[in-house]
């Protein structure tokens, strides 16, 4: 059993004890590719550290597959790691770099062949296994990395950051390669990106990270279409997801959200009382544009134009609110027009526009 489970884990750094890590709770289930996604500094590669013992948190517990190796040094916990830097060694030929590992146990030489051998069928490279890693390519030398991890047969595989290296186009190669490999290896996952597309195409599911703390950890279509805050919201998302920021106005039995001097007739937050300000977040597809007036319709003035080979980017500037939309590539329109926004009711979040946090009105009286 694979399952990884942290429990309020607080990592401090310096004597300053900055918070790393702030009260991180998360199980990763046996088998699962868990993610960890958030910007630069949140305390992604702190985490992937502590699970492998590499960092000892200050407080909290870590379990692995039900045992606590909080207190256990890496050697002792079933665990492989592969960096960013997959540092390969370049005097070695590709059967040495994935056997290194076991040699260093002292393994048996057969024993090493058939592992050796498998974990590189695994990974594709059975091929290759007496070439030097500068014979292969940046995705191959990156598997051989991942099968040296995968020949301790290991009960976690942990990978910091680990197509990084690799140029714009060879990583969506490696990217859909390694998710379908580690998918035939079913070995529970950490995976660390700081890339959101990489976090919404692999996962199972993504824990998103901001300043040390775990804020939304959930399936990835989960995360895209219901973000639990504003930055996840416009963290996730080519563009970020659409905000704006409004106040419930009630009269004469019709709701609607004031925008400036524009009223957003819009399915509210059911209780939300009249005066409350809110934010809230569309993304770009959910926004229907029109060159002639629609019902609920609002209107908004062109700024740009982007046509991205299989649909238009509009930014449409509504009162003072620049929204990405999202048409269909045949949609005429030119810079400084203006257009009608229908927004998707089913699409609409809510968020407090004083904690970013989602809006939770208070239940109804009875
Ligand atoms: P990146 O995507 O840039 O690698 P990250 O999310 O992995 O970032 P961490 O490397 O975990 O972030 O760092 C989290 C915080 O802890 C940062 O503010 C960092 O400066 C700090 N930190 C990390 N390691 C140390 C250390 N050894 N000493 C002091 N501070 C550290």
């Amino acid at each position: 059993m694979g399952e990884i489970r942290i429990q309020n884990v607080w990592k401090y750094f310096g004597k300053a004890k900055v918070p790393a890590l702030k009260d991180v709770t998360l199980t990763i289930q046996d088998r699962e590719f868990m993610v960890l996604l958030g910007p630069s500094g949140c305390g992604k590669t702190t985490l992937l550290r502590c699970i492998a013992g590499l960092e000892y948190p200050e407080r909290g517990r870590i379990f692995i597959g039900g045992r606590d190796v909080t207190d256990e040094p890496p050697r002792k916990r079933t665990i492989a790691m592969v960096f960013q830097s997959y540092a390969v060694f370049p005097h070695l030929t590709v059967f040495e770099n994935i056997a290194f590992g076991l040699r260093m146990q002292k393994r048996p030489n057969e024993e090493v062949k058939q592992r050796v051998i498998k974990a590189a069928d695994l990974m594709r490279i059975g091929a290759y296994l007496e070439r030097y890693p500068a014979q292969l390519s940046g995705g191959q030398r990156q598997r051989v990395a991942v099968a040296r991890g995968l020949v301790m047969e290991p009960q976690v595989l942990l990978m910091d950051e680990p197509l990084s290296n690799l140029d714009a186009l060879l990583r969506l190669q490696a990217r859909a390669e390694l998710k379908r490999l580690l998918q035939e290896v079913q070995t529970t996952t950490v995976y660390v990106t700081h890339d959101q597309i990489e976090a919404l195409s692999m996962g199972d599911r993504i824990a998103v990270m901001e300043n040390g703390a775990i804020i939304q950890a959930d399936i990835p279509s989960q995360v895209y279409e219901h973000p639990s805050s504003h930055f996840v919201g416009g963290f996730i998302g080519t563009p970020p997801m659409n905000f704006m920021r409004g106040t419930i106005s009630r009269t004469n039995g019709t709701a609607a959200l004031a925008v400036g001097n524009q009223f957003i007739h819009a399915a509210l937050p059911a209780n939300a009382p009249a005066g409350q300000e809110l934010l809230m977040g569309i993304r770009a597809e959910n926004i229907e544009a029109s060159l002639q007036p629609v019902p609920d319709a609002i209107p908004g003035q062109v700024l740009v134009v982007e046509p991205l080979g299989s649909h238009l980017l509009l930014t449409v500037e509504v009162g003072e609110t620049p929204l990405k939309v999202q048409t269909r590539v045949d949609f005429a329109v030119q810079p400084n027009q203006t257009v009608y926004l229908r927004l998707d009711p089913k699409q609409l979040r809510w968020f407090d526009p004083e904690t970013g946090l989602r809006y939770e009105p208070e239940p109804s009286p009875l």
